[in-house]
Protein backbone atom coordinates (compact mmCIF):
# COMPACT_ATOMS: atom_id res chain seq x y z
CA UNK A 1 0.00 0.00 0.00
CA UNK A 2 1.96 2.97 -1.43
CA UNK A 3 2.30 5.97 1.18
CA UNK A 4 1.89 4.06 4.49
CA UNK A 5 5.49 4.17 5.98
CA UNK A 6 5.72 7.86 3.69
CA UNK A 7 7.25 9.45 7.14
CA UNK A 8 10.08 7.38 7.45
CA UNK A 9 12.43 7.01 4.07
CA UNK A 10 14.68 4.64 5.96
CA UNK A 11 12.07 1.80 6.83
CA UNK A 12 11.28 -1.02 5.13
CA UNK A 13 8.85 -1.99 6.79
CA UNK A 14 5.57 -0.02 8.49
CA UNK A 15 6.67 1.64 11.45
CA UNK A 16 6.04 0.82 14.97
CA UNK A 17 2.25 2.18 15.24
CA UNK A 18 1.19 2.25 11.47
CA UNK A 19 -1.79 2.02 10.34
CA UNK A 20 -1.04 -0.88 8.21
CA UNK A 21 -3.13 -3.10 10.24
CA UNK A 22 -6.30 -1.44 9.00
CA UNK A 23 -5.96 -2.12 5.33
CA UNK A 24 -4.88 -6.15 5.91
CA UNK A 25 -8.70 -7.06 7.84
CA UNK A 26 -10.49 -9.23 5.91
CA UNK A 27 -13.52 -8.40 7.71
CA UNK A 28 -16.43 -6.33 5.84
CA UNK A 29 -16.58 -2.78 6.93
CA UNK A 30 -19.96 -2.00 8.69
CA UNK A 31 -20.50 1.58 9.79
CA UNK A 32 -20.77 2.21 13.54
CA UNK A 33 -20.49 0.63 15.71
CA UNK A 34 -24.02 0.88 16.69
CA UNK A 35 -26.83 -0.78 19.11
CA UNK A 36 -29.00 -2.87 16.60
CA UNK A 37 -32.37 -0.39 16.31
CA UNK A 38 -35.44 -0.04 13.89
CA UNK A 39 -34.02 1.70 10.74
CA UNK A 40 -34.68 5.21 10.52
CA UNK A 41 -36.52 6.24 7.03
CA UNK A 42 -33.81 7.49 4.36
CA UNK A 43 -33.04 11.72 3.41
CA UNK A 44 -34.34 12.57 6.81
CA UNK A 45 -34.20 16.13 7.69
CA UNK A 46 -31.53 18.04 10.08
CA UNK A 47 -34.02 18.31 12.86
CA UNK A 48 -35.42 15.21 12.81
CA UNK A 49 -32.02 13.52 13.09
CA UNK A 50 -30.57 16.02 15.47
CA UNK A 51 -33.50 14.28 17.73
CA UNK A 52 -34.11 10.94 16.70
CA UNK A 53 -30.75 9.53 15.10
CA UNK A 54 -28.74 7.08 17.44
CA UNK A 55 -31.33 7.58 20.65
CA UNK A 56 -32.74 4.48 21.57
CA UNK A 57 -35.61 3.82 23.80
CA UNK A 58 -34.83 1.85 26.81
CA UNK A 59 -36.09 -1.72 25.99
CA UNK A 60 -36.25 -2.89 29.41
CA UNK A 61 -38.90 0.00 30.43
CA UNK A 62 -40.20 1.57 27.35
CA UNK A 63 -38.65 4.68 29.10
CA UNK A 64 -38.26 7.27 25.88
CA UNK A 65 -34.62 8.46 25.14
CA UNK A 66 -31.19 6.46 25.47
CA UNK A 67 -30.51 5.92 29.54
CA UNK A 68 -27.80 6.69 31.03
CA UNK A 69 -25.17 3.90 31.23
CA UNK A 70 -23.34 4.86 34.11
CA UNK A 71 -20.74 1.93 34.43
CA UNK A 72 -17.42 1.48 33.94
CA UNK A 73 -17.31 -2.83 33.02
CA UNK A 74 -19.52 -5.02 31.09
CA UNK A 75 -20.27 -9.03 31.58
CA UNK A 76 -17.75 -10.79 29.57
CA UNK A 77 -19.10 -13.70 27.51
CA UNK A 78 -17.33 -15.96 24.57
CA UNK A 79 -18.66 -13.06 21.88
CA UNK A 80 -16.55 -10.29 23.81
CA UNK A 81 -13.76 -12.84 23.92
CA UNK A 82 -13.81 -13.56 20.41
CA UNK A 83 -14.17 -9.83 19.37
CA UNK A 84 -10.75 -9.16 21.03
CA UNK A 85 -8.95 -11.98 19.62
CA UNK A 86 -10.32 -11.25 16.15
CA UNK A 87 -9.53 -7.69 16.49
CA UNK A 88 -13.23 -6.11 16.31
CA UNK A 89 -13.61 -4.83 20.17
CA UNK A 90 -14.51 -1.80 18.99
CA UNK A 91 -17.84 -3.57 17.99
CA UNK A 92 -18.56 -5.10 21.45
CA UNK A 93 -18.99 -3.78 25.03
CA UNK A 94 -16.24 -4.46 27.38
CA UNK A 95 -14.99 -1.41 28.99
CA UNK A 96 -15.86 1.93 29.13
CA UNK A 97 -12.90 3.68 27.93
CA UNK A 98 -13.56 1.18 24.48
CA UNK A 99 -17.10 1.73 24.51
CA UNK A 100 -20.14 1.96 26.08
CA UNK A 101 -24.24 2.66 24.69
CA UNK A 102 -24.44 6.37 25.93
CA UNK A 103 -21.54 6.80 23.60
CA UNK A 104 -22.22 4.81 20.79
CA UNK A 105 -25.58 6.67 20.91
CA UNK A 106 -23.93 10.08 20.57
CA UNK A 107 -22.14 8.77 17.85
CA UNK A 108 -24.35 7.82 16.14
CA UNK A 109 -26.18 10.82 16.28
CA UNK A 110 -23.15 13.16 15.30
CA UNK A 111 -22.00 10.41 12.32
CA UNK A 112 -25.69 10.93 11.14
CA UNK A 113 -25.65 14.63 10.33
CA UNK A 114 -22.32 14.92 9.30
CA UNK A 115 -23.05 11.81 6.69
CA UNK A 116 -20.42 9.89 8.10
CA UNK A 117 -19.72 5.96 9.22
CA UNK A 118 -18.32 6.34 12.38
CA UNK A 119 -17.83 8.89 14.89
CA UNK A 120 -16.29 8.85 17.99
CA UNK A 121 -16.40 11.37 21.47
CA UNK A 122 -13.77 12.51 23.53
CA UNK A 123 -13.30 14.71 26.69
CA UNK A 124 -12.38 17.62 24.60
CA UNK A 125 -11.93 19.10 21.32
CA UNK A 126 -8.45 19.14 22.20
CA UNK A 127 -8.35 14.74 22.58
CA UNK A 128 -10.45 14.56 19.97
CA UNK A 129 -7.56 16.43 17.57
CA UNK A 130 -4.67 15.14 19.22
CA UNK A 131 -5.71 11.16 18.82
CA UNK A 132 -6.86 12.39 15.13
CA UNK A 133 -4.10 13.80 13.92
CA UNK A 134 -1.44 11.02 15.62
CA UNK A 135 -3.35 8.42 13.78
CA UNK A 136 -3.07 9.72 10.50
CA UNK A 137 0.88 10.34 10.83
CA UNK A 138 3.37 7.19 10.55
CA UNK A 139 6.76 8.25 12.21
CA UNK A 140 8.70 11.32 11.02
CA UNK A 141 5.31 12.74 9.10
CA UNK A 142 5.49 16.46 7.96
CA UNK A 143 2.18 17.84 8.20
CA UNK A 144 0.46 21.29 6.98
CA UNK A 145 -1.86 23.43 9.16
CA UNK A 146 -3.13 26.98 8.22
CA UNK A 147 -1.51 30.11 9.92
CA UNK A 148 -4.95 30.89 11.81
CA UNK A 149 -5.25 28.23 13.96
CA UNK A 150 -7.23 27.49 17.18
CA UNK A 151 -4.91 28.59 20.06
CA UNK A 152 -4.98 24.75 21.65
CA UNK A 153 -3.75 23.48 18.38
CA UNK A 154 -1.07 25.75 17.49
CA UNK A 155 0.18 24.47 20.58
CA UNK A 156 -0.19 20.49 20.15
CA UNK A 157 1.19 21.11 16.41
CA UNK A 158 3.93 23.62 17.39
CA UNK A 159 4.98 22.09 21.09
CA UNK A 160 3.81 18.93 21.38
CA UNK A 161 4.69 17.43 17.34
CA UNK A 162 8.12 18.41 17.10
CA UNK A 163 8.81 16.81 20.33
CA UNK A 164 7.01 13.32 18.54
CA UNK A 165 9.71 13.71 15.58
CA UNK A 166 6.83 15.22 13.69
CA UNK A 167 7.28 18.81 11.37
CA UNK A 168 4.68 21.09 11.28
CA UNK A 169 4.95 23.93 7.90
CA UNK A 170 1.87 26.92 8.61
CA UNK A 171 0.32 27.84 5.59
CA UNK A 172 -2.81 30.42 4.37
CA UNK A 173 -5.57 27.57 3.19
CA UNK A 174 -6.81 30.77 1.22
CA UNK A 175 -3.99 30.23 -1.05
CA UNK A 176 -3.55 26.57 -2.76
CA UNK A 177 -0.53 27.62 -4.43
CA UNK A 178 1.18 27.81 -1.07
CA UNK A 179 -0.40 25.37 -0.10
CA UNK A 180 1.18 23.04 -2.77
CA UNK A 181 4.71 24.87 -2.58
CA UNK A 182 4.62 23.42 1.13
CA UNK A 183 4.28 19.83 0.44
CA UNK A 184 7.17 17.63 0.28
CA UNK A 185 7.62 14.12 -0.13
CA UNK A 186 6.57 12.85 3.63
CA UNK A 187 3.89 15.28 4.11
CA UNK A 188 1.04 12.92 4.81
CA UNK A 189 -1.82 15.18 6.53
CA UNK A 190 -3.57 18.95 5.74
CA UNK A 191 -5.58 20.07 9.18
CA UNK A 192 -7.38 23.25 8.16
CA UNK A 193 -10.33 24.91 10.32
CA UNK A 194 -13.43 25.32 8.47
CA UNK A 195 -14.03 28.54 9.63
CA UNK A 196 -11.14 30.62 11.70
CA UNK A 197 -11.12 32.77 14.81
CA UNK A 198 -11.91 35.70 14.97
CA UNK A 199 -11.40 36.53 11.12
CA UNK A 200 -14.42 33.83 10.22
CA UNK A 201 -12.22 33.12 7.38
CA UNK A 202 -13.28 30.06 5.31
CA UNK A 203 -11.67 27.30 3.82
CA UNK A 204 -12.40 25.71 0.46
CA UNK A 205 -12.40 22.08 1.58
CA UNK A 206 -13.29 20.43 -1.82
CA UNK A 207 -10.00 22.58 -2.77
CA UNK A 208 -7.77 21.44 -0.02
CA UNK A 209 -9.05 17.70 -0.97
CA UNK A 210 -7.69 17.58 -4.09
CA UNK A 211 -4.24 19.07 -3.03
CA UNK A 212 -4.35 16.62 -0.19
CA UNK A 213 -5.64 13.19 -2.86
CA UNK A 214 -2.84 14.50 -5.44
CA UNK A 215 -0.22 14.30 -2.62
CA UNK A 216 -1.11 11.43 -1.47
CA UNK A 217 -2.44 13.36 2.03
CA UNK A 218 -5.09 13.08 4.06
CA UNK A 219 -7.17 16.30 4.91
CA UNK A 220 -9.00 16.77 8.49
CA UNK A 221 -11.05 19.78 9.12
CA UNK A 222 -11.95 21.56 11.95
CA UNK A 223 -16.08 22.54 12.34
CA UNK A 224 -16.48 23.70 15.57
CA UNK A 225 -17.06 27.13 14.31
CA UNK A 226 -19.66 25.82 11.80
CA UNK A 227 -20.83 22.50 12.95
CA UNK A 228 -23.07 19.87 11.14
CA UNK A 229 -25.47 21.90 9.75
CA UNK A 230 -22.74 24.76 8.55
CA UNK A 231 -21.11 22.28 6.62
CA UNK A 232 -20.47 18.40 6.05
CA UNK A 233 -16.95 18.46 5.94
CA UNK A 234 -16.87 15.21 4.77
CA UNK A 235 -19.40 15.37 1.58
CA UNK A 236 -16.14 18.02 0.27
CA UNK A 237 -13.62 15.72 0.27
CA UNK A 238 -12.00 16.02 3.81
CA UNK A 239 -10.96 12.44 5.24
CA UNK A 240 -12.35 13.23 8.97
CA UNK A 241 -14.06 15.87 10.65
CA UNK A 242 -13.72 17.24 14.25
CA UNK A 243 -15.25 19.26 16.38
CA UNK A 244 -14.98 20.83 19.75
CA UNK A 245 -18.64 19.73 21.65
CA UNK A 246 -17.94 22.71 24.09
CA UNK A 247 -19.52 24.73 21.72
CA UNK A 248 -21.75 24.32 19.35
CA UNK A 249 -22.96 20.42 19.62
CA UNK A 250 -23.50 20.47 23.25
CA UNK A 251 -24.35 24.44 22.94
CA UNK A 252 -25.09 24.62 26.35
CA UNK A 253 -21.87 26.13 28.09
CA UNK A 254 -21.86 23.62 30.48
CA UNK A 255 -19.76 20.66 28.92
CA UNK A 256 -16.05 20.07 27.59
CA UNK A 257 -16.37 17.40 25.17
CA UNK A 258 -15.02 16.52 21.48
CA UNK A 259 -15.91 14.53 18.32
CA UNK A 260 -14.69 13.11 15.46
CA UNK A 261 -16.32 11.69 12.25
CA UNK A 262 -15.48 9.80 9.10
CA UNK A 263 -14.78 6.88 7.24
CA UNK A 264 -15.01 3.47 9.59
CA UNK A 265 -11.79 2.98 8.13
CA UNK A 266 -9.98 6.11 9.15
CA UNK A 267 -12.46 6.46 12.59
CA UNK A 268 -11.10 3.02 13.26
CA UNK A 269 -7.47 4.20 13.12
CA UNK A 270 -7.99 6.76 15.69
CA UNK A 271 -9.91 4.53 18.23
CA UNK A 272 -6.01 3.01 19.59
CA UNK A 273 -5.23 6.71 20.37
CA UNK A 274 -8.28 7.24 22.09
CA UNK A 275 -7.89 3.82 24.18
CA UNK A 276 -3.76 5.31 24.61
CA UNK A 277 -4.55 8.20 25.31
CA UNK A 278 -6.96 8.18 27.03
CA UNK A 279 -9.18 10.85 26.50
CA UNK A 280 -12.55 9.04 26.57
CA UNK A 281 -16.26 10.98 27.29
CA UNK A 282 -17.59 9.75 30.42
CA UNK A 283 -21.25 8.83 30.18
CA UNK A 284 -23.03 11.26 31.88
CA UNK A 285 -21.59 13.86 29.89
CA UNK A 286 -22.51 11.51 27.34
CA UNK A 287 -26.19 12.07 27.61
CA UNK A 288 -26.06 15.54 28.27
CA UNK A 289 -24.39 15.83 24.97
CA UNK A 290 -27.25 13.81 23.12
CA UNK A 291 -29.81 16.03 25.08
CA UNK A 292 -28.13 19.30 23.58
CA UNK A 293 -27.34 17.89 20.33
CA UNK A 294 -31.24 17.14 19.93
CA UNK A 295 -31.60 21.19 19.37
CA UNK A 296 -28.48 21.15 17.27
CA UNK A 297 -30.70 21.98 14.25
CA UNK A 298 -33.13 24.80 16.00
CA UNK A 299 -30.40 26.37 18.06
CA UNK A 300 -28.42 26.93 14.76
CA UNK A 301 -31.23 28.64 12.99
CA UNK A 302 -31.31 30.89 15.61
CA UNK A 303 -27.95 31.76 15.74
CA UNK A 304 -27.85 32.43 12.00
CA UNK A 305 -30.66 34.88 12.59
CA UNK A 306 -29.58 36.47 15.28
CA UNK A 307 -25.99 36.71 13.86
CA UNK A 308 -27.70 38.38 10.93
CA UNK A 309 -29.71 40.76 12.57
CA UNK A 310 -26.39 42.07 14.40
CA UNK A 311 -24.19 42.14 11.73
CA UNK A 312 -26.50 44.45 9.54
CA UNK A 313 -27.50 46.76 12.66
CA UNK A 314 -23.54 47.09 13.64
CA UNK A 315 -22.54 47.48 10.02
CA UNK A 316 -25.20 50.76 10.05
CA UNK A 317 -23.20 52.36 13.55
CA UNK A 318 -21.29 54.54 13.10
CA UNK A 319 -18.73 54.38 15.81
CA UNK A 320 -17.62 50.75 13.97
CA UNK A 321 -15.56 50.71 10.85
CA UNK A 322 -15.77 46.89 10.41
CA UNK A 323 -17.91 43.63 10.57
CA UNK A 324 -17.73 40.43 9.65
CA UNK A 325 -20.35 37.93 9.35
CA UNK A 326 -20.38 35.57 6.03
CA UNK A 327 -23.93 36.42 5.64
CA UNK A 328 -22.52 39.44 4.48
CA UNK A 329 -21.25 40.29 0.73
CA UNK A 330 -18.02 42.17 2.05
CA UNK A 331 -17.12 39.21 3.38
CA UNK A 332 -13.75 38.24 1.51
CA UNK A 333 -14.70 34.88 1.22
CA UNK A 334 -18.37 35.87 0.70
CA UNK A 335 -18.87 33.83 -2.53
CA UNK A 336 -16.97 30.65 -1.21
CA UNK A 337 -19.99 31.17 1.75
CA UNK A 338 -22.54 30.92 -0.90
CA UNK A 339 -21.42 28.00 -2.27
CA UNK A 340 -19.86 26.00 0.62
CA UNK A 341 -22.29 26.95 3.88
CA UNK A 342 -25.56 25.38 4.25
CA UNK A 343 -26.23 27.82 7.06
CA UNK A 344 -23.57 31.06 8.95
CA UNK A 345 -22.98 30.65 12.13
CA UNK A 346 -23.31 32.61 15.26
CA UNK A 347 -20.22 34.18 15.12
CA UNK A 348 -19.66 37.64 14.36
CA UNK A 349 -16.15 40.06 14.75
CA UNK A 350 -16.46 44.12 14.36
CA UNK A 351 -14.22 46.91 15.02
CA UNK A 352 -14.85 50.00 17.18
CA UNK A 353 -13.48 53.00 15.32
CA UNK A 354 -12.00 54.37 19.25
CA UNK A 355 -10.06 50.90 18.77
CA UNK A 356 -9.37 48.38 21.84
CA UNK A 357 -9.71 51.27 24.50
CA UNK A 358 -13.17 51.48 23.16
CA UNK A 359 -14.04 48.00 23.33
CA UNK A 360 -12.55 47.91 26.56
CA UNK A 361 -15.18 50.17 27.77
CA UNK A 362 -17.78 48.55 25.70
CA UNK A 363 -17.70 45.03 27.19
CA UNK A 364 -19.01 46.22 31.26
CA UNK A 365 -21.84 48.29 29.77
CA UNK A 366 -23.37 45.20 27.93
CA UNK A 367 -26.13 43.82 30.15
CA UNK A 368 -27.34 40.98 28.80
CA UNK A 369 -23.79 39.51 26.74
CA UNK A 370 -21.58 37.62 28.96
CA UNK A 371 -17.74 38.61 28.93
CA UNK A 372 -16.45 35.42 28.77
CA UNK A 373 -13.90 32.90 26.30
CA UNK A 374 -16.07 30.07 24.27
CA UNK A 375 -18.91 30.18 21.98
CA UNK A 376 -21.30 28.16 20.94
CA UNK A 377 -23.75 28.42 23.53
CA UNK A 378 -27.46 29.68 23.98
CA UNK A 379 -25.86 32.72 25.72
CA UNK A 380 -24.39 35.54 23.98
CA UNK A 381 -20.89 35.39 24.97
CA UNK A 382 -18.07 38.77 23.86
CA UNK A 383 -14.51 38.73 24.10
CA UNK A 384 -11.46 40.62 22.66
CA UNK A 385 -8.66 38.72 20.53
CA UNK A 386 -6.34 41.35 21.61
CA UNK A 387 -6.31 40.16 25.40
CA UNK A 388 -7.83 36.51 24.90
CA UNK A 389 -6.72 34.40 21.70
CA UNK A 390 -4.54 36.52 20.68
CA UNK A 391 -2.41 38.25 23.51
CA UNK A 392 0.55 36.66 22.34
CA UNK A 393 0.40 39.00 19.21
CA UNK A 394 1.78 42.38 19.14
CA UNK A 395 -0.26 45.08 17.94
CA UNK A 396 1.76 45.44 14.79
CA UNK A 397 1.14 41.00 14.50
CA UNK A 398 -2.97 41.60 14.85
CA UNK A 399 -2.88 44.31 12.24
CA UNK A 400 -0.76 42.37 9.59
CA UNK A 401 -3.09 39.04 9.77
CA UNK A 402 -5.87 41.54 9.62
CA UNK A 403 -7.53 41.61 13.02
CA UNK A 404 -7.86 45.52 13.34
CA UNK A 405 -7.92 47.35 16.89
CA UNK A 406 -10.93 47.79 18.93
CA UNK A 407 -12.00 43.85 17.41
CA UNK A 408 -14.69 42.69 19.39
CA UNK A 409 -15.55 38.63 18.97
CA UNK A 410 -19.85 37.91 19.81
CA UNK A 411 -21.20 34.71 19.93
CA UNK A 412 -24.43 35.21 19.54
CA UNK A 413 -26.60 33.30 21.37
CA UNK A 414 -30.73 32.06 21.05
CA UNK A 415 -31.72 34.95 23.01
CA UNK A 416 -34.01 37.84 20.40
CA UNK A 417 -31.98 39.54 18.65
CA UNK A 418 -33.87 43.05 19.19
CA UNK A 419 -33.15 42.26 22.87
CA UNK A 420 -29.15 41.88 22.05
CA UNK A 421 -29.69 44.91 19.55
CA UNK A 422 -30.98 47.32 22.16
CA UNK A 423 -28.44 46.02 24.92
CA UNK A 424 -25.42 46.91 22.68
CA UNK A 425 -27.48 50.04 21.79
CA UNK A 426 -27.37 51.55 25.20
CA UNK A 427 -23.86 49.82 25.55
CA UNK A 428 -22.40 51.85 22.90
CA UNK A 429 -24.16 55.07 23.18
CA UNK A 430 -22.27 55.70 26.97
CA UNK A 431 -18.83 55.21 25.46
C1 LIG B 1 -12.59 25.31 21.56
C2 LIG B 1 -11.94 24.84 20.32
C3 LIG B 1 -11.12 23.70 20.31
C4 LIG B 1 -10.77 22.94 21.58
O1 LIG B 1 -11.85 22.33 22.14
P1 LIG B 1 -11.98 21.97 23.72
O2 LIG B 1 -13.30 21.32 23.79
O3 LIG B 1 -11.87 23.25 24.46
O4 LIG B 1 -10.84 21.06 24.03
C5 LIG B 1 -10.61 23.27 19.10
N1 LIG B 1 -10.85 23.93 17.96
C6 LIG B 1 -11.61 25.04 17.92
C7 LIG B 1 -11.85 25.72 16.62
C8 LIG B 1 -12.19 25.53 19.09
O5 LIG B 1 -12.93 26.64 19.05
Amino acid sequence: MPGLCKGDPRSKAPAVGSAAWVNELGRARRPGPALPAAALPAALGSSTLSVHAGSRDDPATGAVGTPIYQNSTFVLGADQYRAIDQGYARDRFIYTRYGNPSQWAVQEKIAALEGAESALVFASGMAAIAASVLAMLDRGAHLIASKELYGGSYAFFHHELPSLGFSVSYVDPRDPNAVRAALRPNTMLLFFEAMTNPLLNLVDIAAMAAIARAAGAKLIVDATFVSPLGVRALDHGADLVLHSGSKYLNGHSDLICGAVAGSRKYVDRVWPRLLAYGGCLDPHACFLLERGLKTLALRMRAHEQGASAIAEYLARHRQVSWVRHTSRADHPDHALATRQLRQHSGVVAFALHGGDAAALALLPRLRLMREATSLGGVETLVSLPFNTSHAAFTAEQRAQIGIPPGCVRLSVGIEDAADLIADLDQALATI
